[in-house]
């Protein structure tokens, strides 16, 4: 969902969506609850992004327009909140080195550093819907836990909503993001995925389909059969969630081939 207050806040939730659509998915898949996501960026904010990719990538051309805004440095510093308990902060470690071992293949450098940090209170406590120059940096952002459900709503999130990624943009890149974690709604089962989901939004990646019907450059997802690239992609909007006993839960931490397709192009502050 864009919140355009002053202008410069793209904002993406990770991996529900935030109305009722969520529910009506629910009933549909048969108790299985559908973890939904992030709503596309406007067409200026994609054509600016799209504009950063490396030139010579390979994209779909129903994906072109499913970039976010660039990061413009080469490597992004991820400050782990130390409140996740020591297994959470390894899932999402897990999820780091995913993307470094790919980054590391395409790029020859890790696009992530990770460590264990404090959260400064005036992080933890942010408005999502501020670009506050204060919640991070260009190069460096934090993934904070959220455990507080009536503090999850009064920040604008539905309860059914594990994540999202807040970025803030100067028009042309990435002046400073947070990722925020609710762990009394992610299952522990499915933390890495979700990380592995929200860090590449951190990255620059939109979903792998758009809300909805979508358009010609971003192709919409609704429809999209279970067997297709976009389905299986981490940046798929949706991820399913264990309701029930007996229940799969969508378990998604290694990059799909539509991920790094997608992810080769991001240009991360090299020149193009
Ligand atoms: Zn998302």
């Amino acid at each position: 969902m864009k919140r355009d207050l002053g202008g410069n806040l793209k904002q993406y939730w990770g991996q529900h969506w935030i109305n009722a659509l969520l529910l009506a998915l629910a009933v549909s898949a048969g108790g299985s609850a559908i973890l939904s996501g992030c709503q596309a960026p406007d067409a200026s904010a994609v054509d600016a992004a799209s504009s950063a990719l490396k030139t010579g990538c390979q994209v779909n051309a129903d994906q072109k327009a499913s970039f976010l805004k660039p990061v413009g440095v080469p490597t992004l510093k991820v400050r782990v909140d130390d409140q996740f308990t020591d297994a959470q902060i390894l899932a999402i470690k897990k999820a780091v080195d995913e993307w470094n071992i790919f980054s590391t293949r395409v790029a020859g450098r890790p696009y992530l550093e990770v460590t264990k940090n404090t959260v400064p209170d005036a992080v933890r406590s942010m408005d999502p819907h501020e670009c506050s120059g204060g919640f991070g940096t260009p190069d460096a952002f934090y993934v904070v836990r959220q455990q507080s459900n009536s503090k999850w709503q009064t920040m604008g999130f539905s309860s059914n909503i594990s994540a999202a990624t807040v970025r803030c943009d100067d028009g042309s890149s990435v002046t400073e993001q947070v990722i925020l974690v609710n762990t009394s709604v992610t299952d522990a089962v499915q933390l890495t995925s979700v990380a592995l989901h929200e860090l590449g939004h951190a990255l620059g990646l939109d979903h792998s389909c758009a809300d909805s019907f979508g358009k010609t450059d971003f192709k919409g997802c609704a429809g999209i059969p279970t067997t297709h690239a976009y389905r299986k992609a981490v940046m798929f909007p949706t991820l399913k969630k264990a309701h029930f006993d007996g229940d799969i839960p969508d378990i998604k931490e290694t990059l799909q081939e539509n991920d790094t397709a997608r992810a080769t192009c991001i240009s991360m502050g090299d020149s193009q």
